[in-house]
């Protein structure tokens, strides 16, 4: 195999595997998928991406999976569902698919490290953090910018932060963060937080939080790590410099799917169009959680969708002489 991580165009796979069904991504969604489809004995294989579990991995405690009733790390719930799937058969192969041909059929998937041939495919590649876009940002990330409170949360002991963010996930992290920053910053560019009750109040509860709002972050300085961020009034306008140690950022997600454009279906924030039953515009290929949802983006949700979209799967296979390609 002739395959460069840096450099997935050169990268040729000479090992080639047929499969029934290949599930891309290993967040909630794809590892619901794979227990269903596995349970139904199709061996699924299952693509974890650059990372087991995805976002949910990340997150510190789940509270609202229903059946943690104390609430369960995201990371220990990712490592049941993968458990559960290769109980019942599941293959989960540490790779990412670099190339997709939906026109072919079977499915042809190129990864780093194999080509596939798949009757059918379940797409659950989930999202990704938003950037905000502004000079430093690039520049300081891994040096104080982060999107992860709890990879690098206990970096910035008894450190000055800024969140950014109005949301439930700027809100959650930021309570987080008080259990080593000396104190925690919220800036919100409305005047009034997006996030629920819950975590409004358990932030504003919380005596290292303070919001700072009407405001955003229009640069990130410092030298070897993060030492401040201007700031701008979106309402007077005024520009400050405010000290920091770290910025947290959480203004959102966006769809990993750009290795299916010009091939599936989707709306113009780049989320993979599905109907009801989880089908996208190709007959075989699935799609559930967050690629496909803008809306609720839940781990109960995308175990949901993908439970649904292995089900479609599973009918699909039975049915498959009847769809001519
Ligand atoms: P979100 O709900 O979309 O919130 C994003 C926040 O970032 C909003 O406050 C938004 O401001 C702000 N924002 C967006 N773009 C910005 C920009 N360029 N500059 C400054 N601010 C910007 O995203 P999320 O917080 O990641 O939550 C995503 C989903 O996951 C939601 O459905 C949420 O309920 C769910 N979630 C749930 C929990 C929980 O239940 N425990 C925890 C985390 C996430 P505006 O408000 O002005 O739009």
């Amino acid at each position: 195999m002739d395959c460069n991580l840096t450099n997935t165009t050169s990268c040729k796979s000479s090992d080639k595997k047929e499969v029934k069904l290949l599930i891309l991504g290993s967040g909630p969604a794809g590892l619901s998928a794979a227990i269903y489809a596995a349970r139904a004995d199709l061996k699924p294989v299952v693509l974890t991406g650059m990372e087991l579990g995805g976002q949910v991995s990340l997150t510190n405690v789940v509270e609202n999976y229903p059946g943690f009733p104390e609430g369960i790390g995201g990371f220990e719930l990712v490592e049941r569902f993968k458990k559960q799937a290769e109980h019942f058969g599941a293959t989960i192969e540490f790779d990412s698919a670099v190339e997709v041909d939906l026109e072919k059929y079977p499915f042809f998937v190129r990864t780093y490290q194999m080509e596939y041939l798949a009757e059918a495919i379940i797409v659950a590649t989930g999202a990704s953090a938003v950037r905000l876009d502004i000079p430093g940002e690039k520049e300081f990330t891994g040096r104080g910018v982060s999107y992860c409170a709890t990879c690098d949360g206990c970096f910035f002991k008894e450190k000055d932060l800024v969140v950014v963010g109005g949301g439930d996930s700027a809100l959650e992290e930021a309570i987080f963060l008080t259990r080593y920053a000396k104190s925690v910053s919220i800036v919100h560019r409305r005047d009034e937080l997006r996030a629920g009750t819950i975590l409004k109040n358990r932030a504003t509860a919380n005596p290292k939080i303070r919001f700072i709002m009407n405001t955003i972050v229009t640069s990130i300085f410092g030298e070897d790590a993060v030492k401040s961020v201007k700031l701008k009034n979106v309402v007077t306008g005024e520009i400050t410099e405010y000290p920091t140690d770290g910025v947290f950022i959480f203004i959102g997600r966006s769809p990993n799917t750009q290795l299916f454009a010009g091939q599936l279906e989707m709306d113009d924030r780049k989320y993979i169009r599905v109907d009801q039953f989880m089908r996208s515009k190709v007959k075989g290929v699935f799609v559930a959680g967050e690629a496909a949802d803008p809306h609720f983006r839940q781990v109960i949700t995308s175990a949901g969708m993908g439970a649904a979209a292995a089900m479609q799967a599973i009918h699909f296979l039975q049915d498959r002489v009847e769809i001519s390609k």
